[in-house]
């Protein structure tokens, strides 16, 4: 029973606000807050369960609009101590939601469709809103050194968040990231290590690192700090609510990886529903994976519970995942909501990444490429309903997947600094 002992020791000075306990999301039993990730009676995944907010949704709806402009205004829904928004953090959040008309009439969608930009976070992707919430608990178990298995995206976030807290940093990743995710994990000053292999393989890494006196004392924060972490993600169905004037979208399209960010979108927009926050409608959740990495979409489309690992080969690297550990949830919210998980090629994804550009001026990374490219693929197959409100993930920003685009992004000519020049290359207006 040393999980539970762990448990024990922490829980009596813990203060993570509304957050009561840790529940198996497969048999329910509970457990005392602590950093622990595996139920110890059936090895199901653990969530956070809370006490939520008594009162009115008017006072819930006003307390939380005269908050920060970032998640902290959503604290009395996270795990988090109420004082959250004094600490040292990174702050993420409150992400621009941007009515995307150009690309709507480029798409025949009449419904409204919206592109929430989590490029405009910290770290330049939506990995600052769960790192934020995981450095909470860090402190509040007492950890000094941040660690994670990454894609790229999370290595980055956890350097920042570490550094502003005053935490030393420790982070893992594949050896053969692109050059602006290893860069924007390296510069942050804390240790960074390359592992020889894909990031299943550095996954599992982490995860003999955690049994081992090497990583004692250490939160890796997608991994024995994940109940926590995996919260943060609700932070973005409160967001698009709020943001769309207390309402759920009709439809949303989320990447997938691990899967956690579309299962605690989800949540989050349950939570508002008991809440009285937003009016009870039913609303459909579409994840979007690329070809080369499509566990989750092939059991869709195959009508399976299971998930069957893939070795990922594609340029979304960041959505890379061939063991997604939320991967059968993410399956049940498909279904249980009336959408779908698709994907599509390499080349699509480059095409949607040039066609959010062209239209709305918003250069999303492959990940965003990723889900606009299903998004299109779903309008066309006539999946997704172009006559309802439709939200669209752009999670990262196109700075740090530079070689997607590349070859096809360059000058329209290079000419001397002359008029006559100019006149020759055939670009003006007259
Ligand atoms: C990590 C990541 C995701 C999805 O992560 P999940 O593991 O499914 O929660 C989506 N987009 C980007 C850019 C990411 O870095």
């Amino acid at each position: 029973m040393a999980v539970q002992t762990i448990a024990e020791n922490t829980t009596s000075s813990v203060d993570l606000g509304p957050a009561a306990a840790l529940s198996c999301r497969e048999c329910g039993e509970r457990f005392e807050l602590g950093p622990l990730f595996a139920c110890a009676s059936c090895f199901g995944p653990l969530e956070v369960a809370y006490d939520l907010p008594a009162g009115s949704p008017e006072e819930l709806k006003k307390r939380i609009e005269a908050g920060p402009n970032n998640i902290w205004r959503y604290a009395p829904l996270l795990p988090v101590p109420a004082d959250v928004a004094e600490k040292p953090n990174i702050n993420p959040g409150f992400t621009k939601l941007v009515k995307a008309d150009n690309l709507a009439r480029e798409l025949d969608v009449t419904g409204g469709l919206y592109v929430k930009d989590d490029s405009g976070n910290p770290t330049h992707s939506f990995k600052d809103r769960v790192v934020a919430i995981a450095v909470e608990a860090a402190r509040a178990f007492g950890f000094t050194t941040l660690s994670c298995s990454s894609t790229g995206n999370l290595a980055g976030a956890v350097g920042a968040a570490a550094a502003r807290a005053g935490l030393r940093s420790c982070v893992f990743i594949p050896h053969d990231l692109e050059q602006g995710k290893v860069v924007m994990a390296a510069v942050y000053g804390g240790e960074l290590v390359g592992i020889e292999g894909n990031y299943d393989d550095v996954n599992r890494f982490c995860s003999e690192l955690i049994g081992d006196p090497l990583g004692e004392g250490w939160g890796f924060v997608n991994v024995n700090l994940r109940p926590y972490y995996g919260e943060g993600s609700k932070t973005l169905a409160y967001e698009i609510c709020e943001q769309l004037g207390w309402k759920l979208p009709d439809q949303i399209v989320i990447p997938i990886a691990s899967g956690s960010q579309l299962t605690k979108i989800d949540k989050g927009f349950q939570e508002l529903i008991k809440l009285g926050l937003v009016e009870d409608r039913p609303y459909k959740i579409f994840g979007a994976q690329a070809e080369g990495c499509s566990p989750v979409s092939a059991a869709f489309k195959a009508g399976h519970d299971v998930v069957r690992p893939q070795k990922p080969n594609t340029i979304a690297k960041s959505l890379a995942i061939g063991n997604p550990a939320d991967g059968p949830y993410v399956l049940d919210i498909a279904r249980r909501t009336g959408g779908a998980v698709d994907d599509v090629n390499d080349e699509q994804v480059v095409d949607a990444i040039k066609l959010l550009a062209r239209t709305e001026g918003i250069f999303g990374e492959t990940a965003g490429g990723v889900t606009l490219g299903v998004t299109k693929k779903l309008i066309e197959a006539g999946v997704i309903d172009p006559t309802l409100t439709t939200v669209v993930l752009n999670t990262g920003d196109g700075l740090k997947t530079l070689d997607a685009v590349s070859a096809t992004s360059q000058a329209t000519a290079t000419i001397k600094p002359s008029l006559d020049a100019f006149r020759a290359a055939g670009l003006a207006s007259a």
